[in-house]
């Protein structure tokens, strides 16, 4: 078990049973969750604490995966009641995904509270939950984080615009896809997007374009990484906070968050990512080394090098 003193990364978002289909395979009762695939990509670079709620029909089963990441749960807090479910449906190509079922249950009434050893960690992820939530949990922090990175999705935008603004004016790096980038800012070219959000606060605003890679904007312009390409994969749901758990987790480890640091953590995040979209949920990541993160991970800079 880690101390809860060494962790260097507390991420806050979801945890959630998922139900899935996909045009191959149709998977029922799955462990999901923003927060499940970000601290368990995160937890091969560094020590990890998760902050969400379940509900006391958790299975022991999923805590014992967590327990095999190394993940620190001290901040999983059990409410009675039922855990987050989600279910969601992809077309042919995987391309576009259908919510069938979001039921919020002890999330409904979910208030993060941070344990005490995570209020100074110096990196944070706010991942995919309400905007209230996610500035709950910053007003938590007794030191300035060195690095804050939140994600929020079109729901939010749509009905926590006032939250949502006073949440991006406080961090780091915003991340978003193609569409909420749009939505958020009324922009449907990404650059005069981005340029609105880095206005709107942030040093950072890293844009994903799903199997297209992902665009880091700042004020010393763009940077572009491609997704590692796959030839085949089973299941998307949570590439994006498996690339940003992964993202922060190598960030964290090199304690750097300059720009060349970023741009070398956004690698290791697509890297991440594109292993877990090989599997459904978390089981491709579990039993994955670091040596065979850092052997993709190379694979894909000789992939990328020119000249
Ligand atoms: P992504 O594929 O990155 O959108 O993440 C998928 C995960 O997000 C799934 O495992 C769901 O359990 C979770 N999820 C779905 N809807 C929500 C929501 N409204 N708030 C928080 N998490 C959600």
């Amino acid at each position: 078990m880690t101390p809860p003193d060494s962790i260097k990364l507390a991420i806050v978002g979801s945890v959630g049973i998922d139900t899935i289909e996909t045009p191959r395979a149709r998977r029922e009762a799955i462990l999901g969750g923003s927060a499940s695939y970000g601290c368990a990509a995160a937890s091969f670079f560094v020590p990890v604490g998760m902050v969400g709620v379940v509900g006391d029909d958790f299975p022991q089963a999923y805590r014992d995966l967590y327990a095999r990441f190394g993940i620190d749960c001290a901040g999983l807090q059990t409410q009675p009641g039922k855990t987050f479910r989600w279910s969601g449906v992809y077309e042919q190509n995987m391309d576009c995904r259908r919510t069938l079922l979001t039921e919020l249950n002890v999330f409904a009434e979910f208030s993060p509270d941070l344990p005490e050893a995570y209020r100074r960690v110096p990196y944070l992820f706010l991942a995919n939950i309400s905007p209230d939530l996610q500035l709950h949990v910053l007003d938590q922090m007794t030191e300035r984080p060195a690095f804050v990175m939140a994600d929020t999705m079109d729901l939010w935008i749509d009905i926590a615009r006032p939250a949502l603004d006073a949440l991006i004016a406080r961090v780091d790096l915003l991340t978003l896809n193609e569409s909420e980038a749009r939505m958020l800012t009324g922009e449907h070219n990404l650059c005069l997007a981005a340029r609105k959000v880095l206005a709107m606060g942030p040093r950072f605003a890293l844009i994903k374009k799903g199997e297209n890679g992902s665009l880091l904007f700042s004020d010393q312009g763009v940077y572009i990484q491609p997704a590692f390409p796959l030839e085949s994969f089973d299941d998307p749901t949570g590439a994006g906070d498996a690339f940003a758990g992964g993202f922060m987790g190598a960030l964290a480890a090199g304690d750097d968050v300059g720009e060349p640091a970023l741009r070398r953590a956004m690698r290791m995040g697509s890297v991440v990512a594109s292993f877990a979209v090989e599997a459904f949920s978390l089981e491709r990541l579990d039993g994955l080394t670091r040596e065979a993160i850092d052997d993709r991970a190379a694979c894909f800079q000789r992939m990328v090098h020119v000249g």
